[in-house]
């Protein structure tokens, strides 16, 4: 288990050290609205445990990433986006442009979303 860096944003939100409403929460994870939002819906799903990259996936993460999935999942059908349809990405490392490294689950929707990703 990765330690939580004292200066991690998303650990300091996941502790409560900075509040911020949160859409979603449970043992392992939280749901936040992102701050600087790409479309209608733009949620961030964040293990409450710090993991910088998926690189530093271990298989003991795999009930934890498929419940994010779920959730996001769940998010998206929470706000209407079910059946219209809505995106799920993780960015990874400097050319994804991940720009916070703790892992978290982007889920947008409510616009038509291009593909592929500029
Ligand atoms: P990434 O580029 O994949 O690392 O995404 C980081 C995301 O975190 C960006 O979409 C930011 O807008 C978002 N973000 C940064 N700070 C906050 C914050 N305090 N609350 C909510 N979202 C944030
Ligand atoms: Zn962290």
């Amino acid at each position: 288990m990765t330690p939580e860096p004292s200066a991690c944003l998303f650990c300091k939100i996941g502790n409560k050290q900075i509040a911020a409403p949160l859409v979603y929460e449970d043992e392992q994870m939280f749901v936040i609205n992102d701050i600087n939002p790409q479309a209608p819906l733009h949620a961030l799903v964040i293990p409450k445990r710090h993991i910088s990259t998926l690189n530093e996936l271990a298989a003991a993460d795999d009930a934890l990433v498929g419940a994010m999935m779920r959730r996001a999942a769940a998010v998206a059908a929470e706000r209407g986006y079910a059946d219209r349809g809505f995106r799920t990405v993780f960015n990874t490392n400097a050319d994804a442009g991940q720009a916070v490294y703790h892992i978290h689950l982007h889920v947008l929707g409510g616009r038509g979303l291009k593909w592929p990703p500029g």
